[in-house]
């Protein structure tokens, strides 16, 4: 004879609000100095934040010195510093990047690499094949760039690449070579850099670690690059937001590393007829949210040589302060993205044309 089976008591799990560990959130503020405070008066006002057990980040102006303070948001009231002697007010940054905000640092930033400056009325250029191939397709790409006015060099040691059937780069040997064509050329050298353990080998060979779209949120990556003082040329991911690119910056500079470009080089949309959606949008909107240079990849962003130039005029009529863009003496014959790649003299045709379209826009190339 069949027994029918107690059925089992399913009770509900209730969470009790209070039993829950007290969430900390960080908060941020700005203590924004009166214009003629006085050295003793910053000074307390430091130590009073210290005090208070949060760390200060002094921003020293030419017309005021911006305090901020990032932490545990109890205790991070306004009213205990807007009553100190040389305060003006103080101001809480409201969005989830504290940093990167143009709140905490409102002047754009300006990232200096072997003399040249991201940030400032004047926009580098950086140019180079993507991967390195060999020392002669190096030199011969960095001979050419150079002679059509891109400030630094841009080639891959490290591709990551969708297929690993792919050439994948040369490593160690495309460093060695990296660093031959800086000695002999002169250029301050852009690099990408796939792994954390890779960190410090790559900031050996080159002036600036970049961070593949692929990349964008490999945390143990962020961590590691903002642990040097090396500049991080920043990818925006193919499916990452505007906001997410912010987060991503925010590691690095939470790290201690201030030297961080922004790049916008395309998403992935709808579109098929380009590789990626170039977003233009992006450009103002970094500009306003963030203090940090924003350079714009046409090639990427593109995906085909013809749209490159194009691409890069209305990066640079947006306010895009550098551009990345890849050249390739031979690009029928390159390892990786061909395609998109220019060839010297189409190079050279598009400085010319960004030039001009810098000069209306009150910049300069
Ligand atoms: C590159 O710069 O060659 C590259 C791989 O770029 P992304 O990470 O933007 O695809
Ligand atoms: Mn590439």
């Amino acid at each position: 004879m069949l027994t029918a089976l107690p059925t089992p008591k399913i009770l509900p799990q209730l969470i009790v609000a209070d039993e829950l560990p007290p969430q900390k959130e960080q908060s941020a503020m700005v203590i924004i100095m009166k214009h003629n405070a006085t050295a003793q008066e910053i000074a307390s006002t430091m130590n009073r934040v210290e005090e208070l057990g949060f760390k200060p980040h002094p921003i020293i102006g030419e017309e005021r010195t911006i305090i901020g303070v990032v932490g545990d948001e109890r205790g991070l009231e306004p009213e205990n510093f807007s009553i100190l002697d040389g305060v003006e007010r103080c101001m809480r940054i409201l969005h989830p990047f504290k940093l990167a905000s143009r709140d905490f640092h409102p002047d754009d930033s300006v990232v200096r690499i072997n003399g040249v400056s991201f940030g400032t009325q004047t926009i580098p250029i950086i140019a180079g094949p993507c991967s390195i191939e060999s020392r002669e397709q190096l030199m011969e790409s960095v001979h050419a760039v150079k002679e059509a006015g891109a400030k630094l060099l841009r080639a891959g040691a490290y591709k990551p690449r969708t297929s690993p059937y792919s050439f994948q780069g040369l490593g160690l040997k495309g460093l060695e070579l990296l660093r031959e064509a800086k000695e002999k050329y002169g250029l301050p050298t852009v690099t990408e850099v796939v792994s954390p353990t890779d960190v410090s080998l790559v900031a050996q060979y080159a002036d600036v670690l970049q961070i593949g779209a692929r990349n964008m949120q490999n945390f143990a990556l962020l961590h590691a690059v903002g642990e040097t003082q090396k500049t991080v040329l920043l990818k925006r991911g193919m499916m990452s937001t505007i906001e997410e690119l912010i987060m991503a910056a925010e590691y690095i500079l939470s790290h201690g590393n201030q030297r961080v470009l922004l790049c916008e080089r395309g998403i992935r949309t709808y579109e098929t007829a380009t590789r990626n959606t170039f977003d233009i949008n992006a450009i103002p909107v970094l500009k306003q949210l963030t203090h940090l240079p924003v350079i714009a990849d046409p090639s990427h962003g593109t995906g085909k040589w013809d749209l490159v130039a194009p691409v890069a005029r209305g990066a640079v009529a947006a306010g895009a302060d550098g551009l990345i863009v890849e050249v390739h003496p031979n690009p029928a014959k390159a390892l990786s993205d061909g395609g998109q790649s220019l060839k010297p003299e189409k190079f050279a045709e598009m400085v010319k044309q960004v030039r001009k379209i810098a000069e209306a826009v009150g910049r300069s190339v």
